[in-house]
């Protein structure tokens, strides 16, 4: 791909959409939207949301529509054109075998009662994501062997991801086929595409983003993320020597605090310094 351009490969909740409890400078998302428009620029949504809340996302928030997205934490890529998203059946085919045929309400057999968890709505399911609540902690380690240790007494190869929704309270868990992650949808999102490394990079938040921010992967944390998610991958890039390919956002970058997509495009301008006259010129407009 031509050296100019640029992937920008982004979370959506408190990443680009200002839904936590810090402030969003007024020109973030403004920038993002002229930012997207650019025809250097790719943009990749990374979320846990399906397809009704992505578009939903988009149209609440304003936000710039994708050229693809991932959905439901990686179960799902498509190929957005217009009002046109049409699922990656490569993707399907890649990540369907973990899972030894099973789908969603086959695997919450194998985990009725157990303790803490309760399902998620019926349209937060889908084939390859099978989703819970459970209690406000940031390490939930019991619940998690136990579950653990029922897919594999049962041969599920199964990735799952913890997280805590600080709005509501509650730790949030998702149970995905072990090669559907959002790391690995986005390196085969890059391949598929020839997406370059250092043309690259990933913004986000929270602890179903920290596969990614820990990576080889050009990463971004924006301000506002929680402190022990900012511990946790700074430790995490320090062991592996990927130190270089971790940027915390600190504020300040075109007048802006560095939360939420502010801090997104202080991350681009970081590793892609290209990116800042456009932003700059961008901002004087
Ligand atoms: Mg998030």
């Amino acid at each position: 791909m031509p050296t100019d351009d640029v992937v920008l490969c982004t979370d959506l909740d408190r990443t680009v959409i200002p839904n936590g409890d810090q402030p969003e400078s007024p020109q973030a998302r403004v920038l993002l939207r002229r930012f997207a428009a650019r025809p250097e620029s790719t943009l990749v949504y990374v979320s846990g949301r399906d397809e009704g809340l992505l578009r939903d996302a988009i149209r609440d928030h304003d936000l710039p529509v994708p050229d693809f997205a991932i959905g439901d934490v990686g179960t799902t890529i498509y190929r957005v054109q217009g009002d046109d998203w049409q699922p990656m059946e490569a993707w399907s085919r890649e990540i369907a075998p973990d899972w030894q045929g099973m789908e969603g309400p086959d695997l919450a057999e194998l985990l009725r009662g157990v303790e803490g968890l309760r399902l998620q709505e019926a349209e937060k399911q889908n084939d390859f994501k099978l989703s819970y609540y459970g209690p406000e902690d940031p390490r939930p380690e019991e619940l998690l062997s136990e579950v653990r240790r029922r897919l594999q007494d049962n041969g599920v190869r199964a990735n799952l991801i913890w997280s805590i929704d600080e709005q509501a309270r509650c730790g949030l868990l998702d149970v995905l086929p072990a090669s559907a992650n959002k790391r690995h949808a986005i390196e085969f999102l890059m391949r598929e595409r020839g997406f370059g490394d250092r043309q690259t990079v990933f913004s986000g938040d929270s602890g179903n983003d920290l596969e990614v921010l820990v990576s080889s992967l050009q990463a971004v944390l924006v301000r506002n993320a929680p402190p022990e998610v900012r511990e946790e991958a700074e430790r995490r890039v320090a062991e592996s020597g990927e130190a270089d390919r971790l940027y915390v956002a600190r504020g300040g970058f075109l007048g802006m605090n560095g939360n939420y997509a502010a801090g997104v495009l202080e991350g681009l301008a970081h590793y892609l310094p290209h990116t800042r006259a456009w932003l700059e010129s961008d901002s004087k407009a």
